[in-house]
């Protein structure tokens, strides 16, 4: 976004160069303000995490935003319980069972469901595996992890609790059959895999920790993890091959 900037400003500047009597169509056609408007993408001020330091962690106070930004730096409220979660009706990889990780928020939910019919039309099938997890859940999670190893060892692959993105009810982990339902790095390979890839945003889902992004995510890459953030703001992200916290770092907040 700076680069174009910088080039517009450098556009407005030369034609101020040139003589008006020789070109003066040009002059005519100088439209500042619908090139700054082009320059910064704007988004509601909402969709931007709101903090406060809580035992010097930065804990989000708008857990709700459909845009929220959940990482290794940024951690739900212990207490927080998405709202408005359901069960999205598609294919589980654990069948029927009505249990926690089943769960959604609503509108991811909706979107997910259409994501697998679009996958199916497509001749690709899709099983949900993991979704919503309580911070309770997480730091069993962890625990359990480390008594295997070490606390340390298990942070290495477990998010502590409230930094999970499953807390958030807005992502979900995906496999398919020909994977063996496996949450792992060959389901990049899959066809089910590839075609998430390339069509997830379309449905206003993000491939939320992408290989070569490590540095930025602070994940190792997953395939499988698929995070609803819209698909205005998906596709935005697919299209300039951006995390989500890159995402936050090109939009401005409207004034
Ligand atoms: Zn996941």
């Amino acid at each position: 976004m700076k680069k174009t900037v910088l080039t517009l400003a450098a556009a407005v500047l030369l034609s101020g160069c040139t003589p008006a009597e020789e070109e003066p169509a040009k002059e005519t056609e100088q439209t500042a303000p619908a090139a700054e408007k082009e320059a910064g993408p704007v988004i509601d001020a909402s969709y931007f995490n709101e903090l406060k330091e809580v035992d010097g962690v930065q804990v989000i106070q708008n857990p709700e935003n459909p845009l929220v930004l959940v990482n290794k730096e940024f951690a739900l409220p212990s207490d927080y319980t998405p709202p408005d979660l359901i069960r999205p009706n598609v294919q589980y990889s654990f069948g029927d069972q009505d249990i926690e990780k089943s769960y959604m928020r609503r509108d991811a939910a909706a979107a997910l469901e259409t994501l697998f019919k679009g996958a199916e039309e497509d001749g690709q099938y899709l099983f949900a595996v993991s979704g919503y997890r309580s911070y309770d859940r997480q730091k069993e999670i962890l625990a359990a992890g480390a008594a295997s190893s070490s606390e340390q060892e298990a942070l290495k692959s477990i998010a502590p609790p409230g930094m999970s993105e499953h807390q958030s009810g807005l992502a979900m982990d995906i496999s398919s059959e020909s994977n063996g339902f496996e949450l792992n790095q060959s389901f990049e390979e899959t066809e089910e895999g590839q075609w998430l890839k390339d069509h997830a945003h379309e449905y206003g889902f993000i491939l939320r920790y992408p290989k070569g992004k490590e540095d930025i995510t602070q994940y190792i890459y997953e395939p499988w993890h698929f995070r609803y953030v819209g698909r205005d703001a998906a596709t935005l992200i697919y299209e300039n091959d951006w995390t989500l916290e890159d995402y936050f770092k090109e939009m401005k907040p409207a004034e």
